[in-house]
């Protein structure tokens, strides 16, 4: 398998604007990500050490992955997104060898960030993996405990949405010693959602996107982006079996929101 299969390398084009609501989050990565990178000489002049990884956690789709994206864009690094179950189930025995790789690669970038999705698929507590986990995390380790001293402008993020089962040793400083917490949206971010995935689409002007922010209580950012694309789906059906060609509208929302339950339910215990 050559690398490229696994390992997708982008200049990421979802910045900020494109995250409806978060906003304590993305004032929490600018000082932990952008900042760092943006004004290295200030960090080092207050003896503020950076570049330490970052995990991300929270229920599912509510925009980790956008996040960590967003973050590559806002600081011009190029962005290195690894689906980490692959790692281990696409290249057991060579696994080590391509954690190295994922490394270089990014060295070769004037400025990268790698992130780890799913980091949960190996990086669980050391006594419950298997071995090829183990010697997946520990390159891994290896890896980061070199970044900083190389003066590398790399940064390491991970994702997971089950911070309860990483593995301590992870956690420890220099490793991923910093948490962020993406959390489901509350109102005023699922409006802001709405209105980010309603934008290019012709929606009636009874559509409240308030009013749908209210009937969506638990339903995750990836929730809301599917609402909008089944709700359109709906005058779009009957425009191609020779319907009049209309706006979407209210009803259509409706129709969709009560046949669909919200996907965060559990998360939270
Ligand atoms: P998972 O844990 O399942 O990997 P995630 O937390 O990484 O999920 P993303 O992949 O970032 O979630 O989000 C999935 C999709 O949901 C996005 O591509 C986007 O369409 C939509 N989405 C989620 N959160 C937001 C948000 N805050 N603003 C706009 N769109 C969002």
């Amino acid at each position: 398998l050559s690398k490229d299969d696994l390992i997708l390398k982008e200049i990421p084009n979802i910045g900020f604007p494109d995250i409806g609501g978060l906003e304590d989050v993305k004032e929490e990565i600018r000082k932990a990500i952008i900042y760092p990178f943006t004004h290295k000489e200030l960090y080092r002049m207050y003896g503020q050490k950076a570049g330490e990884g970052i995990l991300l956690y929270g229920p599912p789709g509510c925009g980790k992955t956008m996040m960590a994206k967003a973050a590559a864009k806002e600081c011009g690094a190029e962005f290195i997104s690894v689906k980490t179950s692959s790692i281990v189930s696409k290249w057991v025995g060579a696994s080590e060898k391509n954690i190295k790789q994922i490394f270089d690669t990014a060295r070769q970038s004037e400025r990268a960030i790698i992130f780890f999705d799913e980091i949960d698929s190996v990086a669980v507590r050391r006594s419950e993996s298997e071995d090829y986990a183990k010697r997946v995390v520990n390159e891994m380790l290896a890896q980061m405990d070199g970044v900083d001293t190389a003066g590398d402008d790399l940064l390491v993020l991970a994702a997971t949405n089950e911070p309860w089962s990483i593995d301590p040793a992870l956690r420890r400083p220099g490793r991923f010693s910093k948490l962020v917490f993406i959390p489901e949206p509350d109102l005023e971010a699922r409006a802001a959602i709405f209105d980010i995935q309603l934008k290019d689409r012709p929606i009636d002007d009874e559509v409240d996107v308030m009013a749908l922010a209210g009937m969506t209580d638990s339903y995750s950012g990836a929730d809301i982006a599917s609402i909008c694309r089944e709700a359109a789906d709906i005058p779009l059906g009957e425009a191609l079996r020779g319907g009049e060609i209309r706006k979407i509208g209210m009803q259509d929302f409706a129709t969709v929101i009560e046949k669909r339950k919200p996907s965060i339910t559990s998360w939270y215990i």
